[in-house]
């Protein structure tokens, strides 16, 4: 006899609520739209990355153009880091954030309702399993997840 089970596929992914959103006030509204849509968040800190940090992070944008922007604006000011989990997981927090460009994001999007620009832009969200699992760890032990 064979056992048969549901097989629900929990996913983890990093968020992070960035700088220019934790700056304008809107941490408490972003996360009520996460758990709204569905999220566990399953841990979470306000750090304030250093630059060396940021760099650490987004290394592998090391040899982009707008790099030193970038880790410039990740480390101007404390974020708030979280794992958040829900079937699919990844895909659907990057479709709750939107396009990198908040002026190319769909209505009802995060990037769309808090971002200014494509420097500023609200959300950061991992964009493959294998970027996940280094993001997550990056930021959280696995004690704390
Ligand atoms: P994301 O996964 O949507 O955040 O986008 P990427 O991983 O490609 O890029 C990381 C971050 O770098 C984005 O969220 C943007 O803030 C920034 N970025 C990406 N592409 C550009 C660009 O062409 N110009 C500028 N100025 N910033 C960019």
């Amino acid at each position: 006899m064979r056992l048969s089970y549901n097989r629900s596929v929990m996913e983890r992914t990093l968020a992070i609520i960035k700088p220019d959103a934790v700056k304008s006030g809107v941490t408490g509204k972003i996360l009520a739209r996460i758990e709204a849509n569905g999220f566990q968040i399953r841990a979470m800190r306000m750090i304030h990355m250093s630059k060396a940090e940021a760099e650490g992070f987004y290394y592998v944008h090391k040899a982009r153009p707008f790099f030193g922007a970038l880790t410039d604006f990740m480390s101007s000011g404390p974020c708030v880091v979280m794992c958040l989990e829900s079937d699919g997981a990844i895909r659907k927090w990057r479709h709750q954030m939107g396009a990198t460009d908040p002026a190319k994001a769909e209505a009802g999007t995060l990037r769309k309702d808090f971002g200014a620009s494509i420097d500023n832009n609200a959300t950061h969200g991992s964009d493959a399993p294998e970027t996940a699992s280094f993001e997550l760890g990056y930021f959280f032990r696995g004690m704390e997840l």
